[in-house]
């Protein structure tokens, strides 16, 4: 079931006054993919000095090679992101965003899908409305029936979106079913087909918050109140482990976890 959001459709013939870089084009989203360039470039040119930052400058650099692939083999016009408003799918946007400032036919958004929780937080949702504008996203969503309805939801957003081949997916190698996954994989059996691309698969917990906060963007401020993965207020509380000694009910912020293996310990049920 589609609800409405900002959908100017990428399909839609009006819009297509393609961006030239060479013309000139200087539309909000072309100046924001360059901004975002010239920033990770400079991040990739530093002679950073510690061995987390040249790790993530070393993710930064594979993780960008998937997503130029991606973009050689599929059109832009075909190509989504799934985006919740997380951690992991951030990073993966802004480095999507930054590949793109060289593209010749840039539209003025571009497609994303979200699956709100049955439950969602009203912060999570007010930050995907901020960032969903500020990136020009393109963000359709899809409520799923039930809790295990992801499927009916991607045949919907695929039934309503037949352009889209191929949707970029944030999954981390140490996620719940990211232990398996390839940079490019097509769905399982019985799935609506589309090819998952995860460019930050092998990105660990503090190289994705090494890079954010670097990068010095905006993120959901759940995370500044101990919350390490987002997932509904039915499923998902601040993470135990970040949980300030002597003032109940205060947590650190989610960058300040050591034990990676407990990202998850927040999520009832595992999240998964
Ligand atoms: P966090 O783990 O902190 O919540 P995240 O949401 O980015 O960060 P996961 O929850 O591990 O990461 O989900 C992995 C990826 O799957 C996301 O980055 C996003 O691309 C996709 N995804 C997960 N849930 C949804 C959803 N409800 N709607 C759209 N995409 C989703």
């Amino acid at each position: 079931m589609q609800e409405t959001d900002s959908p100017p459709s990428i399909s839609d013939p009006t819009l297509h006054q393609l961006a030239h870089p060479e013309n000139g084009d200087s539309s909000p989203l072309r100046t924001l993919c360059a901004d975002l360039h010239a920033k990770i470039e400079a991040f990739l040119q530093e002679d950073v000095k510690t061995e987390i930052l040249k790790s993530v400058q070393s993710q930064c650099r594979h993780s960008l090679s998937i997503i130029s692939e991606a973009l050689e083999k599929y059109p832009l016009t075909s190509l989504s992101l799934s985006y919740n408003g997380g951690k992991d799918c951030l990073l993966l946007l802004l480095l999507y965003l930054s590949l793109l400032s060289t593209h010749p036919h840039l539209p003025p958004s571009l497609p994303a899908i979200l699956i709100p929780p049955a439950h969602p937080f009203p912060t999570v949702d007010a930050f995907i409305q901020k960032t969903s504008s500020h990136y020009h996203l393109s963000l359709s969503r899809y409520t799923a029936p039930s809790p295990s309805g992801m499927k009916a939801a991607f045949a919907s957003y695929l039934a309503h979106n037949p352009s889209i081949q191929a949707i970029f997916v944030g999954t981390r190698r140490t996620d719940p079913h990211g232990g398996e996954l390839k940079p490019f994989e097509m769905t399982d059996r019985g799935w609506p087909s589309f090819m998952r691309v995860h460019p930050v698969l092998e990105w660990r917990y503090s190289e994705v918050w090494a890079f954010l906060r670097w990068m010095g963007v905006e993120y959901c401020e759940l995370y500044e109140r101990g919350f390490t993965s987002l997932g509904g207020t039915n499923d998902t509380v601040p993470n135990p482990r970040l949980s300030l000694e002597g003032a109940e009910g205060r947590y650190w912020p989610a960058w300040m976890l050591e034990d990676e293996g407990e990202e998850r310990a927040g999520r009832i049920g595992g999240g998964g």
